[in-house]
């Protein structure tokens, strides 16, 4: 399809030309609001102060600034826009005459524009977002949009999560701080990879992107060159998991490889294990990790696909011509990986929900596009349907395009032995496969449907038919557990060992978040990579936490942080003696460094549980979703050892690990085993891995009774000291 409209030249015109300097920039305190569409509506506030500093500054790149939504953490402005406007051929009249000069387009109807400064760009991006031309406008954001929070504007491309410990940016001659490697990360989402390039050398990587280029004047033709040197295909084989710059580098010198599909051929011809450093076992490891690397590709984590389907979620219930909208499938039922994202809304109007769901700045490209349904690509590559129906149709749908498949056999069965016939359109009394609505029985929502067929309400995170329908029918179905009943969290790091915030920070952060507790359990001195903790530093953090803990009470704070730490297990013993576990009021213990057979796991798993200290199993299978299996172990006997022993085991989290797995709950729940909801936090923003994480154990079965987390402060201290308790007996 060539398209060739007037418009098109219209921006080449814009192009050249700049608009500078048009606006003035005077800083007073009535304007210190800014609402974009975002795509939702979002009002900022800056602080006149802030305003003030920033007018007379020198850095006038970025611009602080606080979402109404929350007065701890800030955003800040950058001095570009991005726009998007329900009709391209608008571009100009909005602009021309203004302080915005168009950089490019990145779609049809999306621009990125460029404001002399931060100031400007919010102003603009403000009027901008007033307009009913524009669909959404906003100044380029950086700031705290964790990044795996579902609450992040956009998706992050998992290339970036995957190496963002080497995302810093650092000038290559004197070693200085550019900027937080989060800089890069959020401009990703935000400008959508527009103008983000990412290089490697030897020394590790090194990123562009213009906002940091312009702090990095006269740096500029070194990236350049770093950059045209490179071949894509090595940006590509990065992904491999056990593949560094360093490899890259050998394998591309010595065999002259520069793709995977190279990679995979010299490793096939045995080339690979003849290098230097390589060896038989690597190039088996890597043929696996190409191999998984394509069955991995059309899956997604959770928070990925939460993370794109959330916002479109968001605007389609803005949009006045839809009555209903839900997502649907594995989505809603909380799996831990997901193919594709189902949305269904209800509507009167299909084409025009149709329409608008198709201009979403989070829709990468448009596969399909019918009356009543569309496919889309959003986020990093996901696919997204978005069907339309009627909403007398609404319930039977969500119902239909919810269900796991063999819990819809199940439905459907239910619904034949009434003489009823039940699929997408309807139930409806009749004997054969039928749309006829004259038949229809009404449901207005899917527990009228569940009703219909003699059962109560079945929650979607367990539609599996795993036992629920046999649960159902003795009205035993339980009451499984919302991410509000966690009060806190019993697994996270800091910058003592591998974290990224300090003790205050997390504190400060937790607090605000309304939370009760949260213990802090960096690694232990074994996890020497992670900056584990020697007995010398974990008695300093406990007298540091003590030190936190008094502040907090002395200003009538509930808020506790609790001494903690996640020991290792090792091959025959914890990382930390009895004595100094006695002196920690949290003690996690997980097994990092795996052993190849599952005898050894099981023993050693089952030895740490056995220790009175530990309170609990972190991550027991040590599983990386979509990245690495578990390691072998009989997660049976280790359960049985833990409902023996009294030990609890976590359920982390973490989106890439949601360790132990929902469908090994079940059982342990049988054997009474309580289950702990941990983050694994290495960042404060992770605190919202623990929606993710009930959702998760939703889908096992669980209650709030059967977490631990759930507990207020002082029953929590008391379960705390059971095992211990009794141990001394
Ligand atoms: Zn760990
Ligand atoms: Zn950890």
């Amino acid at each position: 399809m060539l398209r060739f409209a007037p418009w098109k030249l219209t921006i080449l015109l814009c192009l050249g030309m700049a608009f500078h300097g048009a606006v003035a920039v005077a800083a007073d305190a009535a304007t210190n609001r800014f609402q974009f569409r975002l795509p939702m509506r979002s009002a900022y506030r800056v602080d006149a102060a802030d305003l003030r500093q920033f007018s007379t500054g020198r850095d006038r790149q970025w611009l602080k600034a606080w979402p109404e939504s929350s007065s701890t953490n800030f955003v800040q402005f950058g001095s570009r826009v991005v726009l998007q406007l329900k009709s391209p051929a608008d571009l100009s009249r909005l602009t021309i005459g203004h302080a915005l000069t168009l950089v490019r387009g990145v779609t049809d109807s999306i621009f990125i524009l460029q404001a002399p400064d931060a100031l400007v760009a919010a102003r603009e991006a403000h009027r901008l977002a007033a307009l009913p031309e524009v669909a959404a406008c906003y100044p380029v954001l950086r700031g705290s949009g964790g990044l795996h929070s579902p609450y992040a504007p956009q998706p992050v491309a998992s290339y970036f999560n995957q190496y963002q410990y080497y995302l810093e940016n650092r000038n290559p001659a004197t070693g200085t701080r550019w900027g937080a490697d989060i800089n890069v990360r959020s401009a990703w989402p935000v400008t959508r990879g527009a103008g983000v390039t990412v290089a490697v050398c030897d020394t590790g990587f090194e990123t562009n992107h213009p906002d940091l280029m312009t702090a990095a004047t006269g740096e500029l033709k070194y990236y350049d060159e770093l950059k045209a040197s490179i071949p894509p295909g090595l940006v590509e084989m990065l992904q491999i998991p056990g593949l560094g710059p360093k490899k890259i580098q050998a394998l591309q010198k010595k065999l002259g490889v520069d793709s995977v599909e190279k990679l995979e051929a010299a490793c096939k011809a045995g080339k690979v294990a003849e290098l230097d450093g390589f060896g038989e076992k690597t190039q088996t490891n890597l043929l696996e990790g190409i191999e998984r690397k394509r069955t991995y590709a059309s899956k997604h984590l959770l928070v990925q696909a939460l993370a794109a389907a959330e916002p479109l979620l968001e605007s389609l219930r803005t949009h006045p011509d839809v009555i209903r909208c839900s997502t649907a499938g594995s989505l809603r039922r909380s799996k831990e990986v997901i193919g594709d994202i189902d949305l269904l809304a209800s509507s009167k109007n299909p084409a025009a929900v149709i329409e608008f769901f198709a201009a979403q700045p989070g829709v990468l490209k448009v596969i399909a596009r019918g009356e009543t349904k569309t496919s889309v690509l959003v986020g990093e590559g996901i696919q997204c349907d978005l069907r339309v129906v009627s909403d007398a149709e609404f319930p039977y749908a969500l119902a239909y395009f919810t269900g796991g498949k063999e819990h819809n056999i199940v439905m459907r069965q239910r619904a034949i032995q009434r003489g009823l016939r039940l699929n997408e359109y309807g139930l409806f009394k009749s004997k054969e496969e039928t749309r006829d609505p004259k038949l229809l029985v009404r449901c207005q929502s899917e527990e009228d449907i569940f009703a219909e067929l003699e059962l109560p309400y079945i929650p979607p995170e367990i539609r599996e038919d795993q036992g629920e329908f046999a649960a159902a029918q003795k009205n035993a179905l339980p009451r499984l557990i919302e991410w509000t009943d966690l009060r806190g969290a019993l697994h996270n790091h800091t910058t003592w060992s591998d974290g990224r915030a300090t003790l205050e920070e997390t504190a400060a952060y937790m607090e605000e978040l309304g939370l009760e507790y949260w213990a802090i359990t960096d690694h232990s001195k074994a996890a020497f990579q992670a900056n584990g903790l020697d007995a010398a530093r974990v008695r300093e953090q406990i007298k540091e936490i003590k030190k936190l803990n008094d502040q907090l009470a002395a200003r009538d704070s509930e808020f506790r942080l609790l001494a903690g730490s996640e020991v290792d297990i090792l091959k025959d013993r914890l990382d930390f003696d009895d004595d100094l576990l006695a002196e920690l009021e949290v003690v996690v213990a997980s097994l990092h460094v795996p052993a190849n057979n599952e005898a050894e796991n099981t023993k050693r798993l089952i030895r740490a549980a056995e220790n009175s200290f530990v309170h609990m199993l972190g991550h027991p299978t040590g599983r990386l979703l979509l990245e690495r299996e578990p390691y072998p172990v009989n997660l049976e006997a280790v359960i049985d050892a833990c409902a023996s022993t009294g030990t609890w085991i976590e359920l982390n989290c973490n989106p890439y690990r949601f360790d132990l797995d929902w469908r090994m709950w079940p059982y342990a729940k049988s054997k009474g085993v309580k289950c702990v909801i941990n983050p694994d936090a290495h960042r404060n923003e992770h605190a919202a891995f623990l929606r993710l994480g009930a959702g998760v154990a939703r889908k096992g079965w669980l209650t709030k009774a059967d977490v631990l987390n759930t507990l207020p402060l002082e029953k929590l201290r008391k379960e705390l000291r059971r095992k211990r308790d009794k141990a001394a007996k």
